[in-house]
């Protein structure tokens, strides 16, 4: 459980953290050390050189910026979790960083690092998804909006371009709408076999819209659209029987622990579980 030999760099600005990616193919940028450490120390990852982003001023707030909530990379699920402005402006995130892993993993691990990560069965893009968060990069051409919907590319990748660092994320005011996230935790790793976040709307009784992000079940977190277009308009009544199509179409991942059959038949659980807690949340 001993790393390779590597660098270390610690640089005071973004631009410097820039520089420093642009000067080796092999340098990795450390935030709270959670997944990458523990990925050095099984040699799955071996970077010559460690840029070390707990150095640089200004990079972790919770902040309003008009209809939005921007957070910077390096906050931490803690922080996430806890911060009033988001409990009263965006509750979701907060609601899923509350269930990622302990306390340790929560002070130290942040939204920029799990993001970058893209851990199949990581909580935030569930959230971020159903939100339509953006993501922030920047790199040497200048910055540049992701939306989360074009964030996450497959297990473990994402379309964070080589030389980019993930600067900060944008998720809107869910004033009007009621949200969720629904998880059923891992009982070794505590990660989400199945995480469902939802955002919901009601007009006159019925389902107005629903936003549906589902993380755990194939290799990068979806929108589960068939799901969300068989709720609008529809009562209460209607969410199970839509809900049962939260993963239709979806190649799901399966391992010794939970098969792809029985992740497909949890979205549908925890799917109707969120929804039906975000209408609650709402009224
Ligand atoms: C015991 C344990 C339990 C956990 N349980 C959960 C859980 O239940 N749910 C969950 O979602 N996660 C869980 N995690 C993962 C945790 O949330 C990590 O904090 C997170 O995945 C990575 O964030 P980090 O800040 O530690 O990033 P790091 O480990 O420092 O970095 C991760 C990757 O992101 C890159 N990176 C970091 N910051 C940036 C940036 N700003 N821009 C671009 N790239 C960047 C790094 O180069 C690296 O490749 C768990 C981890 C542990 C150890």
């Amino acid at each position: 459980m001993i790393p390779a030999n590597f660098d270390y760099q610690a640089p005071s600005s973004v631009e410097q953290a820039i520089a420093l990616l642009e000067s080796s193919h092999e340098a990795k940028l450390l935030a709270g050390g959670h997944s990458l450490l523990p990925a050095m120390k099984l040699r799955l990852a071996e970077p010559a050189l460690l840029i070390d982003l707990g150095r640089i001023p200004g990079l972790s707030y919770v902040r309003e910026a008009g209809a939005q909530v921007a957070l910077g990379a390096m906050t931490t699920h803690a922080a996430i979790a806890e911060s009033p402005l988001l409990a009263s402006r965006s509750p979701l995130l907060s609601r899923a960083a509350r269930q990622i892993g302990d306390v340790q993993v929560r002070n130290r691990g942040t939204i920029g690092g799990s993001i970058a990560h893209a851990d199949p069965a990581a909580d935030y893009p569930a959230a971020l998804l159903a939100l339509d968060a953006e993501i922030v990069a920047r790199g040497r051409k200048g910055e540049r909006t992701i939306p989360a919907r074009e964030f996450f590319s497959g297990l473990f990748s994402t379309t964070l371009l080589s030389g980019e660092l993930i600067t900060e994320i944008r998720v809107p005011a869910t004033t009007g709408a009621g949200t969720s996230y629904a998880k059923f935790h891992h009982p070794a790793s505590g990660f989400a076999v199945v995480g469902v976040a939802a955002v919901v709307k009601m007009a006159s009784g019925k389902i107005q819209s629903a936003a549906i992000g589902i993380t755990g079940v194939a290799d990068h977190a979806y929108r589960a659209g068939a799901a969300e277009r068989a709720l609008v308009n529809q009562p209460a009544s209607a969410i199970a029987g839509a809900c049962s199509r939260a993963a239709e179409g979806v190649d799901a991942l399966g391992d010794h622990f939970a098969s792809a059959e029985y992740r497909k038949h949890l979205a549908a659980v925890y799917c109707r579980r969120a929804v039906q807690e975000a209408m609650a949340a709402k009224a």
